[in-house]
């Protein structure tokens, strides 16, 4: 593998971006790495572009409840910076080592989005260096919308594929005072029909999660807020579903009890978020990955591979979305030369 690439500012990323593109050679995007066992199995690219050196805070507003700051930043360092503001970017999806830019890049929305709505709803201006290595800047700094093409949230979950986040303005929240976790276990009838109780509130969720045999809800906010529901009994957060590799399974709200009965049935762990329609499947087999995928598409949704060792990846993506041929137009358009993350692309790499 050649050198890294490792720009220290969004123009010097834009530059090596538009080098590579010249030279038609491929390049694999890293922020913390720990979102990548995903995709087609390799080759990767023989280089890897580190976003590590955008890591600088550039504007943090705790009146207007906004930070702008550069994607390579680590979340805990933003996390701990918003804390000390009273304040929390509650969207991240964070595991020890993730970036901000990794996180809206893969999309990755928390378990309590039921309450703080999807990653890609907090980004609030994007810059993104674009394969060919133009530096564009779209939305807008302040909460009030912006009208025009929408490429903050195009860029959110695009994996890379179109371009580099190096710099963004996330909408921040207030810290919760408090915060708790409450359980319970049953037979899966009875489980929906408390989780069912919790999501109408009040007060509204953070999260409500089946796990094989238990109810899980999550309550923020207010101390007279954060009291055992109906029910339920104090406990701690729900572990994730521990397997070789783990699918994303995509489903509307009301399917979710339906994916979780065939789950329990077929013994498999998996963590299924009532009210959202995202469930986590820990799977052993290329078999077990074709399986959800079927029942996720019976119910009318879908299931990608998420975290995988390569022998799990054969098919990481099933079939192509209807959406193809737009992705296609897309990607040409930002990044002409086909350079960036082609591991990530919904056809072949
Ligand atoms: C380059 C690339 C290629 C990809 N290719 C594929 C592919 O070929 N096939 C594929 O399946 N995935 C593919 N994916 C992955 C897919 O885009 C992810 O599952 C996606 O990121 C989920 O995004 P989200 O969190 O924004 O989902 P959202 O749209 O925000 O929804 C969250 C989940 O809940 C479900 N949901 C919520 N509300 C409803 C509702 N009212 N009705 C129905 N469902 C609901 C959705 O199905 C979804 O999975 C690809 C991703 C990338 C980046």
């Amino acid at each position: 593998m050649s050198a890294a690439l490792a720009p220290a500012t969004p123009a010097e990323a834009a530059e090596a971006l538009a080098g590579l593109t010249a030279r038609g050679e491929p390049v694999d995007v890293r922020g913390g790495g720990t979102r990548s066992a995903r995709g087609w199995p390799g080759p990767v690219a023989g280089r890897e572009l580190l976003t590590g050196g955008l890591r600088r805070v550039v504007a943090h507003e705790p009146a207007d409840l906004t930070l702008t700051v550069e994607a390579g930043a680590p979340v805990a360092d933003v996390a701990a910076l918003l804390a000390a503001a009273g304040q929390c970017w509650p969207q991240a999806d964070a595991r020890p080592g993730s970036t901000v830019g990794g996180v809206l890049a893969a999309a990755a929305s928390g378990r309590s989005r039921l309450r703080d709505g999807a990653v890609r709803d907090s980004v609030l201006e994007v810059v993104l260096a674009t394969g060919d290595g133009r530096l564009v800047t779209a939305g807008g700094r302040t909460v009030k919308g912006v009208s025009g093409f929408d490429i903050p949230r195009l860029a959110v979950g695009s994996l890379g594929t179109l371009g580099v986040i190096v710099q963004v303005t996330l909408k921040l929240w207030p810290l919760p005072p408090a915060r708790g976790w409450f359980a319970a276990e049953g037979a899966l009838a009875d489980r929906v029909v408390v989780g069912e109780a919790a999501l109408a509130g009040p007060p509204r969720p953070g999260a409500v999660i089946l796990t094989p045999g238990r109810l899980h809800v999550e309550l923020t906010g207010p101390p007279e807020d954060v009291r055992p529901p109906a029910g339920l009994g104090p406990s701690g957060a729900p572990p994730a579903p521990a397997g070789a590799g783990v699918v994303e399974a995509g489903v509307p709200p009301p399917a979710v009890a339906d994916l979780a009965r065939r789950l329990e049935a077929a013994g498999l762990p998996y963590e299924a978020r009532m009210g959202v329609g995202t469930c986590l499947v820990a799977v052993g087999a290329a078999e077990e990955v074709g399986r959800v995928r079927a029942w996720a598409a019976e119910l009318g949704g879908h299931a990608v591979v998420a975290d995988a060792p390569e022998e799990l990846r054969a098919d990481p993506w099933g079939p192509p979305p209807p959406g193809l041929a737009i992705m296609r137009r897309l990607r040409a358009a930002f990044d002409p030369a086909g350079i960036l993350n082609r591991r990530f692309l919904p056809w072949s790499a």
